[in-house]
């Protein structure tokens, strides 16, 4: 069994970054109005999404394509689509 703590596992991916095309886009003014939890914040696995200065930003050229987030987003601010192919996340540990 493959005991390597998470931050470990992750790190053998390797990433196809699109430059100039984010695959995540969080609608700030929906956000800002109708979020309470930023739940965004806590359930992705690989640390996308930060808060600044009451703004969240999401770092999406780590992106797992998990889709949780999009799952666990209360007000929909989320838009978010596959990065387009040959791009993203390519799994090297399973
Ligand atoms: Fe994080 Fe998964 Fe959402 Fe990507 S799809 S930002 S890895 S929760």
């Amino acid at each position: 069994m493959n005991r390597l703590p998470v931050t470990e596992k992750l790190a053998v991916n390797k990433y196809e970054l699109d430059e100039g095309h984010p695959h995540i886009a969080v609608n700030e003014e929906v956000c800002r109005a109708k979020c309470k939890n930023l739940a965004c914040l806590y359930v992705c696995p690989a640390n996308v999404y930060s808060e600044q200065n009451g703004r969240i930003m999401a770092d999406w050229a780590g992106c797992l394509e998990c889709g949780t987030c999009l799952v666990a987003c209360p007000s929909d601010a989320l838009q978010w689509v596959y990065p387009r192919g040959g791009f993203g996340v390519i799994y090297r540990s399973g």
